[in-house]
C-alpha cells in the first residue's frame, strides 16, 4: 500500500498549511515528455524516482523524499530544516507519492487528500501536488478524481507536453496540467463503468481492478491494459493515443465531429503467443518486462528470451537468446540499453497465481541474482557487471532489485536479512531464540564502463 492517509494532528495540521497554500489552480505551462527510464521499477519501496538537470529525486518506502547527485552519486535527504526530527508530516522530506515528476523546477506528485473542514473531514480524493525541488511551498495542483473514491487502488497519471493523462472510472482522461477537470478533462477511450468510482481500473467484465499503465513514446501516448479475449483468456493489450492528430481535430472542428474519422486510440499491439516467441514465466498473458522506443515495443521474458515488435507492421524480431545466459532474470531498459539481472526462482514452492479462469500461469519469484548483463537495444551482449563484492561486503543479501538506469549506472537495492541477538546460530528459529531480524535496503550503483559497485546508501530497519 503506497498510501497513508494519517489521522494525526500533525497531518492535519499540514493538510490545512498546504490548502490555504494553494487558491488558485490555472493552467501550469509544461513542455516535459514522459520520462521512461525512470518510470519501470515494480519494487515496493522504490518505485518513484525523477531525474533532472544535477540528479534524481527517488521516495523511499513512498513517502521519504531523497536527492542523488548525478555527478557524485551522493545521496541526501530531501530536508535540510536543522532542528527537524524528519518524523512528520512537517519535513520537507515528507512526500507520499504515487507518481514523481519533475517539470520547469517543480516537482510533481500524487496523493489522496483528507481535509477538515467546518470541524468534519473531508476526503477530495486523489490530487496531484507540487513542491519546489527542495521540498517547500507546496502547492495543489489538480485533482485526478470526480468525485472521490476513497480507493486505494491508483494508476499512475503521466505528464506528456503539458497534459496529464489519467484514469477513471474505466475512461482514458485527459487535462491539462493545472486545470480543472471538470472542466478541462477529455475523455479518450473507454466507457464509464457503472458503480465504479475512481481510479481503481475495471476493463470489460474483469472481476478485479487491473492497473493500466501508462506510457508515451514521441508523439504517442500508450496505455497496457489486461484485456479478457473471447475464450475468456486475459492478454495485455497495448493502446495508442495520436496526440498530433488530436490537435489537428482540435483545430479542425468538423473532423471532431465526424463520426466515420479514424479512432484516436487504437489497438497497437497485444502479448504474443507462444508460437511466435516461445514459451515463458507468463506465457500468452504478460511479457516480464516492456518498454516503447521509437515506434517499437522491446521485451524481456523471464524464462524466455529478448524480443522487439515494430508496432506498425506487428513483425516480430528476435534481439538476443538471452536463456542461454539466465533462465529467468529481472530488466530495466533505457533508450541505449537492456539491462538483465540474473535473477533466480525463490527456493520454496509458491501456488500458482491466477489471473482469471482459463488463464493460469506459475508465477515465479525471482530473488537474488549477482550479475548484470547489458545489452543494446539491438540485442548485442555489450557487458557484464559483476556484483559480487556487495555480496562480500554484506551478510545475509537475499535479493537485488533494478531500480533505474541513467547516465551510464545502473541503480540497484540489494536487500539483506541478518539475525542479530538471541542464539544467533539458530538462524531458522531466530524468533523462538530470542533474536531480532534486521533488515538493509543497500542502494548502490554500478557503472556499465568502468564495472564499479559502489554503496550509495544503507537504509537498515529491524
Ligand atoms: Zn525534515
Amino acid at each position: 500500500m503506497r498510501k497513508f492517509i494519517k489521522m494525526t494532528v500533525a497531518a492535519l495540521l499540514s493538510a490545512l498549511t498546504v490548502a490555504s497554500a494553494s487558491s488558485c489552480s490555472g493552467i501550469i505551462e509544461s513542455t516535459v515528455e514522459f520520462q521512461r527510464d525512470m518510470h519501470q521499477s515494480d519494487y515496493y519501496r522504490l518505485d518513484n524516482v525523477c531525474e533532472t538537470d544535477d540528479g534524481y529525486y527517488i521516495l523511499y518506502g513512498g513517502h521519504e523524499a531523497y536527492f542523488i547527485e548525478k555527478e557524485t552519486h551522493r545521496i541526501a535527504l530531501l530536508c535540510t530544516k536543522p532542528e527537524c526530527a524528519h518524523n512528520d508530516d512537517t519535513c520537507n522530506a515528507n512526500i507520499s507519492g504515487g507518481v514523481l515528476w519533475e517539470s520547469d523546477g517543480r516537482l510533481y506528485y500524487t496523493n489522496s487528500t483528507l481535509l477538515e473542514e467546518h470541524g468534519k473531514l473531508v476526503d477530495h480524493g486523489e490530487r496531484i501536488y507540487s513542491t519546489a525541488l527542495d521540498g517547500t511551498d507546496r502547492r495543489v495542483v489538480q485533482d485526478l478524481e470526480f468525485e472521490p473514491s476513497g480507493s486505494s487502488t491508483h494508476v499512475y497519471p503521466i505528464l506528456h507536453r503539458g497534459y496529464v493523462y489519467f484514469f477513471y472510472s474505466g475512461v482514458f482522461y485527459r487535462s491539462p496540467l493545472g486545470g480543472k477537470i471538470k472542466k478541462r478533462a477529455e475523455a479518450l477511450w473507454g466507457e464509464e463503468i457503472e458503480g465504479q468510482k475512481g481510479s481503481l481500473q475495471v476493463y470489460d467484465s474483469i472481476p478485479v481492478g487491473h492497473n493500466f499503465t501508462l506510457w508515451a513514446d514521441g508523439d504517442f501516448v500508450y496505455f497496457m491494459a489486461n484485456v479478457m479475449q473471447p475464450d475468456g483468456t486475459y492478454k495485455d493489450t497495448l493502446f495508442a493515443f495520436d496526440t498530433v492528430k488530436a490537435e489537428e481535430n482540435k483545430k479542425d472542428k468538423k473532423k471532431d465531429d465526424d463520426e466515420t474519422a479514424e479512432p484516436l486510440v487504437k489497438q497497437v499491439w497485444e502479448t504474443p503467443d507462444a508460437d511466435v516467441v516461445g514459451e515463458w514465466t507468463e506465457t500468452g498473458v504478460s511479457v516480464t518486462k516492456w518498454y516503447v522506443h521509437d515506434g517499437y515495443i522491446y521485451f524481456y521474458l523471464s524464462g524466455g528470451d529478448y524480443w522487439r515488435c515494430e508496432l506498425a507492421s506487428g513483425e516480430y524480431e528476435k534481439l538476443a537468446d538471452t536463456h542461454e545466459v539466465t533462465p529467468y532474470g529481472k530488466a530495466i531498459f533505457t533508450d541505449e540499453y537492456m539491462c538483465l539481472l540474473n535473477s533466480v526462482p525463490e527456493d520454496r514452492s509458491l501456488p500458482g497465481f491466477v489471473i482469471a479462469e482459463g488463464s493460469r500461469y506459475d508465477y515465479l519469484h525471482l530473488v537474488g541474482g549477482d550479475t548484470f548483463y547489458v545489452y543494446g537495444l539491438d540485442g548485442e551482449l555489450l557487458c557484464e557487471l559483476s556484483l559480487s563484492t556487495i555480496y562480500e561486503q554484506f551478510d545475509g543479501v537475499v535479493n537485488v532489485e533494478p531500480i533505474f538506469c541513467s547516465d551510464g549506472g545502473i541503480y540497484f537495492v540489494a536487500e539483506a536479512e541478518t539475525v542479530i541477538g538471541g542464539s544467533e546460530t539458530d538462524q531458522d528459529n531466530w524468533f523462538l531464540a530470542g533474536g531480532k531480524k534486521k533488515y538493509d535496503y543497500i542502494l548502490c550503483r554500478a557503472d556499465i564502463e568502468t564495472g564499479e559497485v559502489e554503496v550509495i546508501i544503507d537504509w537498515e530497519r529491524t
